[in-house]
């Protein structure tokens, strides 16, 4: 998820810019990309802990992976820092973040935690269709060490198509600057 991310980040960032008439900068597309990869950093702190990247992983969505805080948070401290142009960037590519977390591996996470502590994701569990769920954390462990992959990190064609599409959102970032600035 972490190419993904960034991708999600330089999109914000230049669809900003078009629909809000943001003026475009370097800085617009590191505020896009930081708030994109910044709810991460709690898997920073779960490794440094001990964890590990296997189908447990999710387990580091529980310090930085609350919406309904974060956000908010953020965009007060970016309004008062930067501004709100790059509050509004850091804002929506968190939530893009928040979407991924909740749509694609991983298994959900708390969008109104910590008061509601159910993991809220949409997706596949085994041969299933895709569908919504809303998991306490018992029983996403449970799914997780039924269908979890352990090797997801390692797993290389999902790393490549990754790259691709962040390949291709970085060419159209750099075009969009390029024309713009
Ligand atoms: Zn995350």
């Amino acid at each position: 998820m972490f190419l993904l991310d960034i991708a999600f980040g330089l999109f914000v960032a230049v669809i900003a810019s078009l629909v809000c008439g943001f003026e475009p900068s370097i800085w617009l597309i590191i505020a896009g990309v930081a708030g994109a990869i910044l709810p991460d950093w709690d898997m920073a702190l779960y490794l440094l802990l001990g964890g590990k990247l296997d189908q447990f992983a999710h387990r580091h969505r529980d310090i930085s992976h609350y919406p309904m805080i974060t956000i908010p948070i953020a965009i007060v401290a970016v309004s008062h820092f930067c501004g709100q142009e790059y509050a509004t960037v850091v804002a929506i590519a968190m939530l893009c973040h928040y979407f991924g977390d909740s749509f694609s591996i991983g298994w959900g996470i708390q969008w109104l935690g910590p008061i509601v502590p159910l993991y809220f994701a949409y997706r596949a569990v085994g041969a299933d269709v895709p569908r919504f769920f809303a998991w306490t954390q018992k029983e996403q462990d449970h799914v997780a060490s039924l269908f979890g992959d352990p090797q997801w990190a390692t797993q290389k064609k999902r790393w490549e198509y990754d790259a691709i599409l962040l390949i291709v959102v970085l060419a159209i970032t750099v075009f969009w600057y390029v024309r713009t600035v």
